[in-house]
């Protein structure tokens, strides 16, 4: 066994479940990556210089492959299987759309940048999923200090993404419905699963 199985014992298993999924599926440093130094000049480009953390900051999946920044190398086991749920989510909705029309999604509405209806609903649902992983592995008092949700919201609203959905409240709006369904969700007790009609 090498050493991030005892490092990394979550990530590990996430790993494993990942692969049995995705079996192409794969990560990849961007330092020195020429592909994600490509990307990085064209968001530069496009963005105006406004998304300039894409090498650094961004874990960002592209086909199979997961390009991490260095950052991966300092996150917590929490952290990474935070982010790969994230990321999971994004692998799934490229199954469920096909590469093309995921794409398609995702990026032709850059232009216009600011209303990127499909990426703003694509990023939603792998932000609902690090809100929930966030809830289930760190417990809603890691939501405390409101951090997490200013970040999701900037996101949205910045220029990292292409101001792809700029509209704070809507978006606070949707986080806080979305914790409202987590927070009733982990307090309804296990007996109230619906179940077959009749059973007990
Ligand atoms: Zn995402």
């Amino acid at each position: 066994m090498n050493d991030s199985s005892e490092r990394y014992p979550q990530t590990q298993l996430l790993l494993a479940d990942l692969a049995r999924e995705f079996p192409a599926f794969r990560i990849v440093p961007k330092r020195g990556n020429h592909f994600s130094l490509a990307i990085d000049l064209a968001l530069k480009l496009i963005t105006l210089g406004a998304q300039r953390r894409y090498l650094t900051h961004y874990h960002t999946v592209i086909g199979y492959t997961l390009y991490v920044p260095p950052v991966w190398e300092t996150m917590s086991d929490v952290a990474r299987v935070i982010l790969l749920r994230h990321e999971r989510v994004h692998l799934r909705q490229r199954r469920r759309y096909g590469f093309l029309l995921f794409a398609f999604l995702y990026l032709v509405p850059l232009l216009p940048l600011g209303l990127a209806y499909g990426r703003a609903r694509l990023e939603w649902e792998a932000y609902q999923e690090t809100l929930r992983a966030t809830v289930e592995l760190r417990g809603f008092g890691a939501l405390a200090d409101g951090q997490l949700q200013d970040e999701i919201v900037r996101r949205f609203v910045g220029g990292d993404y292409g101001w792809m959905w700029p509209f704070p409240r809507r978006i606070r709006a949707w986080i806080d419905q979305w914790l409202q369904e987590l927070q009733r969700a982990e307090t309804r007790p296990l007996t109230a699963e619906p179940g077959p009609a009749g059973s007990p």
